[in-house]
């Protein structure tokens, strides 16, 4: 059967769980994804603002969104308030969308993953159900992605996309920024995609 995939979805609730259990920062607030919370809404988050105390927003992709959104998690912080709030509300319902929320349920099941630059994340990753895997790329090819797994993570010497994915350092503080690394010329993933950090501090900081 020539049709294979590869899954690497991932889960965000588990992982900003695990950014609070690590303890390495003093979280404020979450601004949640818009486009993640189309689907699964407001619920998935709702445990951590109980248990860590700490304000999110859903927010959308305009500007004025997220602007917004800051806005509303400084209005928490300042009434004491530690809810989930949702500034997306012209995409995102409270419910997610059910169907597509179905049909993830049928074709994937939770595992544990490593994440760049944290340990492997209890749950916080999708895999093909057991019914599907005779489409499962990690099954099909597996001798090949074994031999890639161990670089997966790896970083190269210098990046510091670790430190910067878990909010330790700002991307401006890496030896190599706007040096050896351009998103002409990328060393590490964070300057790599239009959503990575490096990339935008370098698109959007002044000269
Ligand atoms: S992607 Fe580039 S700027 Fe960002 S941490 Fe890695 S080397 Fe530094």
């Amino acid at each position: 059967m020539n049709f294979s995939v590869l899954c690497c979805h991932r889960l965000i609730p588990p992982a900003l769980q695990a950014i609070l259990q690590m303890g390495e920062l003093k979280i404020d607030g979450f601004i949640e994804p818009g486009h993640v919370s189309t689907i699964i809404g407001i619920k998935p988050y709702e445990f951590i603002s109980k248990e860590y105390k700490v304000p999110q927003v859903v927010a959308g992709f305009e500007p004025l969104d997220l602007l917004m959104g800051v806005w509303m998690l400084v209005r928490q912080i300042q009434q004491g308030k530690a809810e989930v709030e949702n500034e997306y509300v012209r995409a995102v319902k409270p419910q997610g969308n059910k169907m597509a929320q179905q049909v993830l349920q049928q074709v994937f099941e939770p595992m544990d993953v490593k994440w760049r630059g944290f340990p492997i994340i209890p749950r916080s990753g999708l895999r093909l159900r057991k019914n599907y895997e005779a489409y499962d790329a990690r099954k099909k090819y597996e001798d090949e992605l074994q031999k890639i797994a161990k670089e997966e993570y790896a970083e190269p010497i210098g990046c510091l996309c670790g430190d910067v994915l878990r909010g330790l350092i700002s991307s401006t503080q890496c030896p190599l920024f706007k040096r050896e690394c351009t998103p002409e010329n990328p060393v590490g993933p964070c300057m790599v995609s239009s959503e990575g950090n490096c990339y935008i501090q370098y698109r959007y900081t002044k000269k």
